[in-house]
């Protein structure tokens, strides 16, 4: 199978006919062999019958129906453990994004032999104040966290080399950062390609602006994961060893200075719990202790969970 095209949905009952016979027409066109999975993520319109019409029409389509909202990120999770294609064109079920770019996309991956391509919505139909501007900001933070260069990293359009869309663990809120984590599993080959965009012709937006705030919150998780999830002794161990000596030495030389006061001076009236550097010291000293025992901790759980492989093969001969 050449393609697989890959769309969730929630409540998107008005679009879903005219999404279908686009997809349907182009994928035809270009003679693809092809599917296309709908991901039900719980609608509570209409979307699921209409779904199960297409699929008893044609036997390119097929559904998958989420007993509730779990959003997109599982939407998408569901539907990559079923594709087969060797493409995999990911697009929103809003008629945001246009089914006629499938070809050019497709090609991207099967010519030029790039593993990831993102659409990028560079002429953008939504709010500038809740979306376009914000939408700037966030992607710019993302390239310079990442080192992935792309200017839409949450549109909804991309194509993927299907290897990718089965190693990646989608999960949480993390459809905005398939890149990353394609990035971060070693399918360096990620470009972007300008995609034509409109405004919702029906419906709202189901993501508000917390998208920003969740969306950042997971590029450092991400960035993180990706740097010491593996080693996070690396991390805390060095940091809480560093406050620990910190501190002990600043207690020490606290404890010091008192003694010498006492028995060299004879002067009695200092009171160590006096001198600020004594909070420091102290609180430095905890503090490091704790940081210690989270990796040593981490560690653990590391060990505890050997089975869970966290890097993925490209090749064995
Ligand atoms: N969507 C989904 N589950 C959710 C939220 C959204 O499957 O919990 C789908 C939605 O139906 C649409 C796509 O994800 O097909 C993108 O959502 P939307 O158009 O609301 O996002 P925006 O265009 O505002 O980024
Ligand atoms: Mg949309």
């Amino acid at each position: 199978m050449n393609l697989s095209v890959v769309v969730p949905l929630l409540n998107e009952e008005e679009s879903l006919h005219e999404l279908y016979a686009r997809i349907n027409k182009v994928c035809q066109e270009n003679q693809l062999s092809y599917e296309i999975w709908f991901v039900d993520d719980g609608s509570t319109d209409s979307s699921w019958q209409i779904i199960e019409n297409l699929s008893k029409e044609n036997h390119h389509v097929h559904g998958i129906k989420f007993s509730r909202n779990y959003g997109k990120s599982q939407a998408l999770h569901a539907a990559f453990e079923k594709v087969q294609g060797d493409v995999v064109i990911t697009m929103d079920a809003d008629l945001q994004d246009f089914p006629e770019e499938i070809p050019e996309l497709y090609n991207k991956i099967v010519v030029e032999k790039y593993d990831l391509v993102s659409g990028w919505k560079k002429k953008r139909f939504d709010n500038v104040m809740t979306k376009n501007l914000p939408s700037k900001l966030f992607n710019s933070a993302a390239r310079n966290l990442s080192g992935v260069e792309l200017h839409d990293f949450n549109c909804g359009l991309k194509a993927y080399r299907k290897q990718v869309v089965k190693s990646v663990d989608v999960y949480g809120d993390l459809h905005r950062w398939i890149p990353v984590l394609a990035a971060n599993a070693g399918f360096k080959k990620i470009t972007e390609k300008p995609v034509q965009h409109q405004a919702r012709p029906y419906g709202t937006s189901k993501f508000g602006t917390e998208r920003f705030i969740r969306g950042f919150l997971d590029l450092i998780t991400l960035w993180f994961v990706s740097k010491f999830g593996g080693r996070p002794m690396h991390f805390f161990g060095a940091v809480g060893t560093l406050m620990f000596i910190f501190g002990f030495f600043s207690a020490f030389w606290l404890g010091a200075t008192k003694l010498v006061d006492v028995y060299y001076y004879h002067v009695y009236g200092n009171l160590i719990a006096e001198n600020p550097w004594f909070y420091i010291a102290l609180t430095m000293m905890i503090m490091g202790t704790l940081l210690f025992v989270a990796g040593f901790l981490g560690e653990l759980i590391i060990r505890q969970s050997r089975g869970h492989k966290n890097y993925h093969i490209e090749q064995v001969l």
